[in-house]
């Protein structure tokens, strides 16, 4: 879109203020908003400066001054302000003019520019299966049991007494009892249905949402895929908007990878394939579930340096306790047509040859999306660049189910890392291939790897709730 149309739009849609946005390390989104008054066609022009120290892992305090240059192809109306916002996406600049290089989005728009100089496709596609839960909040619990304590106080302890002693248990969801029940059973029609059209209006193709297979409040919606940088901006509406509408409903919502032990966590399976303008490459008649060499070899790719991988597809302390046996969630480094234990699945129903793809299971949304897209696309590129065969360097293909396998063929499957502080070392170790083409850059990765060192170190030196249990009677 130019320049003169979001001006043209502002006018048409009674703009009142420009919310200009940018993404920091982690993948949330910051934002300034200008009176629509002060935005002109300069703006656009000129950025917006902002202080680029007080975002963590950007800059140094010696080196602060940032600018959020506009990305007019990316704006949409804000459905939460009471004043007519427009939300517009940015790239981050220097004060020299030169694309920030720790700018996600600038590392999401080089991986895209690097397929097309390899010379391996015109497009990436990708499309995330970003799963979340929906809590009560706290907040509007207590103020609606205050206000019917003053009301009846005695129907609000006969509440109270009737929660103690574990409640009604009529349409209640158990334990991984969650996947599609209709209402009552399912509480969250509405709430996934006004996303929906939140969605819509944003400008998201929607394809379909349903509850998830964890207790009551844990659910999915689908949009549909586009090319990688567009993914990204995309995921990033899209949880804008699942946090906002829930907090309109009173609720929370959260795309924490297990924030329940002993239930389903919330994946962000990511579906890829690579198209030569309409030709989808993936694609090959006869071959194991109708793949390609290429997509063989790009699976190769993802496998192998899946380790490495993780440290940004899966980037919190908490992902881990999502990859642990028993919850749909891959722990298996092997891919399989329909396994559901696999890291790369390839769905098979229903498929056409353009919608042939590969579904890599093993991300979360703690995932930064432009980080993770490119990352898990420069692996890809240099398994089809080093032909690496998935079948012969031993990741599958795993038909059966995994958990039946004897121990000899168990014994050759390789596992994920099993915590943050592995997938960080695996990262050290191995990253040459994010490097290729300048996409990723070394100071980008060393400063990576301290930071999220440093989140694993806060969580490590604190005191879990499990220690009292195991050695508070010593
Ligand atoms: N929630 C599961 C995960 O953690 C996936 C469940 C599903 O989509 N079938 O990946
Ligand atoms: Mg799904
Ligand atoms: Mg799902
Ligand atoms: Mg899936």
């Amino acid at each position: 879109m130019s320049v003169n149309r979001v001006l043209e739009l502002m006018k048409e849609k009674a703009i009142e203020f420009v919310d200009f946005r940018f993404v920091d390390l982690s993948g949330r989104a910051h934002h300034i908003s200008l009176p629509a008054t002060e935005v002109e066609a300069e703006t656009f022009v000129n950025g917006v400066a902002f202080d680029g120290s007080s975002i963590p892992g950007f800059r140094g305090i010696e080196e602060s001054d940032m600018v959020m240059m506009p990305d007019t192809n990316s704006c949409y109306v804000d459905p939460f302000t009471s004043h007519a916002t427009l939300i517009i996406m940015c790239n981050i600049h220097t004060p020299d003019g030169e694309r920030y290089d720790r700018d996600p989005r600038s590392i999401a728009e080089k991986a895209e520019q690097f397929l097309q100089t390899a010379g391996v496709g015109t497009a990436a596609y990708f499309a995330p299966e970003s799963e979340f839960f929906i809590f009560d909040d706290v907040r509007y619990e207590t103020s609606m049991n205050s206000s019917s304590f003053f009301v009846d106080s005695e129907e609000a302890a006969w509440n109270t007494n009737r929660k103690e002693e574990g409640g009604n248990l009529g349409f209640k969801i158990p334990t991984k009892g969650g996947y599609v029940p209709v209402a009552p059973v399912d509480t969250q029609q509405d709430l996934r249905s006004e996303i929906c059209r939140l969605l819509q209006d944003a400008g998201l193709r929607v394809e379909r949402h349903h509850h998830e297979v964890a207790t009551a409040g844990q659910g999915e919606i689908n949009f549909r895929f586009d090319t990688l940088r567009k993914t990204a901006d995309n995921l990033l509406t899209y949880k804008y908007i699942v946090h906002n509408t829930a907090r309109q409903f009173g609720k929370v919502a959260t795309f924490m990878p297990k924030p329940l032990f002993g239930d389903n966590g919330s994946g962000m399976h990511v579906h890829q394939s690579i198209f030569d303008g309409d030709t989808p490459l993936f694609y090959e008649k006869g071959g194991y579930a109708n793949l390609s060499e290429m997509a063989l070899h790009y699976i190769g790719g993802i496998l192998h340096h899946a380790p490495a991988l993780l440290a940004i597809t899966n980037p919190s302390t908490n992902s881990f306790k999502r990859l642990v046996p028993g919850y749909e969630a891959p722990v298996n480094l092997v891919f399989s047509k329909g396994n559901r234990s696999a890291a790369i699945r390839i769905p098979v129903a229903a498929v056409t040859p353009k919608g042939c793809r590969i579904e890599f299971r093993t991300p979360d949304s703690t995932a930064n999306p432009y980080l993770a897209f490119a990352a898990m696309l420069m692996a890809g590129l240099d398994g089809i660049k080093r032909k690496l065969d998935p079948r012969a360097l031993g990741y599958g293909p795993f038909d059966k189910n995994i958990y039946e396998l004897s121990d000899a063929e168990k014994h050759e499957i390789r596992s994920v890392p099993g915590t943050m502080e592995e997938a960080l070392a695996a990262l050290e170790a191995d990253h040459e291939f994010l490097l290729d083409g300048g996409v990723f850059s070394k100071d980008f990765i060393n400063n990576y790897i301290n930071f999220k060192r440093g989140e694993a170190k806060s969580v490590a030196i604190r005191i879990h709730p499990q220690e009292y249990s195991l050695y508070f009677d010593c």
